[in-house]
């Protein structure tokens, strides 16, 4: 049972799974503010979504930039929006390893959706539904049980977040390896989405906020690539099932195929 239709925010949305996020939601006759770091490419999109007749307005961010995200939320609440559905899908796979990627990695995926969410909060109506894209790649069942114990239970969200900042010098000193973290950025990145996912869901119980991670597959994204299993529209489904959940619907889950699976 879905939802009816409100207003969500989608980031990351010039391009891929938030796109056509946009589109789906758009189709179901949401309003959508399509978020993207580049205003060129950002405006591009939406007025092609608008060609088909959607609703959808664009406004720039960079989930990275502190200035970007405020000045964003100025702007929303100047003209007193207010959101059903906030949608964390800006994400990056880098090239390399190195403390650089790590930390641009993590920067993106790990403390763009924390920040966007906290300062985008006040904005949610109740029943709001925050959605976090993350990745098959973080399911714990494929880490060692020590290493799962890290993150399962999800420390404190001060803890979390220290725990991504020591990942990040770990690997800049060059001791990850000894310090029992996987070389891949990407993966640290969703296991700490996943760990800050949970502790949102209960942290926002008592606002009535429903928090969820979704798995969207291997899609044919730029990111995905060419070969991809999965098309875009596939892909994006879970997104907006998890946008549009009812009130009653889950929270602090993590989803594929519309089903909840094991964190
Ligand atoms: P994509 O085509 O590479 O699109 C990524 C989007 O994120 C682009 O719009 C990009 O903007 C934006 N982005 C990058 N850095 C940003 C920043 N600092 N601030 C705001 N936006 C930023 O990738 P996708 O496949 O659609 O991925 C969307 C999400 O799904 C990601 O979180 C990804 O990890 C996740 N995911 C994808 C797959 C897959 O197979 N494709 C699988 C599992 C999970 P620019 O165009 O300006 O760079």
């Amino acid at each position: 049972m879905r939802q009816g239709t409100g207003t969500a925010l989608v980031t990351g949305a010039n391009r891929g799974l938030g796109l056509e996020a946009c589109r789906q939601l758009g189709r179901l006759g949401w309003r959508v503010w399509l978020t993207a770091p580049d205003s060129k490419e950002g405006q591009q999109a939406c007025d092609w979504l608008r060609s088909e007749g959607l609703d959808i307005h664009f406004e720039p961010l960079d989930v990275a930039s502190p200035e970007s995200l405020s000045s964003l939320v100025e702007r929303l609440e100047q003209r007193g929006v207010r959101l059903s559905a906030l949608i964390n899908n800006a994400g990056i796979a880098m090239e390399g390893f190195n403390a650089h990627v790590a930390e641009c990695t993590v920067a993106v995926n790990f403390f763009g959706p924390l920040h966007v969410t906290e300062r985008l909060l006040p904005l949610m109506e109740e029943h709001g539904r925050i959605v976090m894209v993350s990745s098959s790649l973080a399911e714990l069942k494929d880490y060692p049980p020590a290493f799962q114990r890290r993150f399962d239970p999800p420390p404190p969200k001060e803890q979390l977040q220290a725990m991504l900042r020591s990942f990040i010098e770990d690997v800049r000193t060059g001791v990850y390896e000894e310090r029992g973290w996987p070389g891949s950025a990407y993966r640290v990145s969703k296991l700490g989405l996943n760990a800050l996912t949970r502790l949102l869901a209960q942290e926002l119980k008592p606002r009535n906020q429903l928090v969820n991670a979704v798995l969207p597959g291997w899609v044919r994204t730029q990111m995905g690539g060419p070969h991809a299993a999965r098309s875009i529209e596939r892909g994006a489904d879970i997104i907006v099932w998890a946008a549009t959940l009812p009130p009653e619907g889950p929270t602090g889950g993590l989803f594929i195929n519309r089903r909840p699976i094991p964190w």
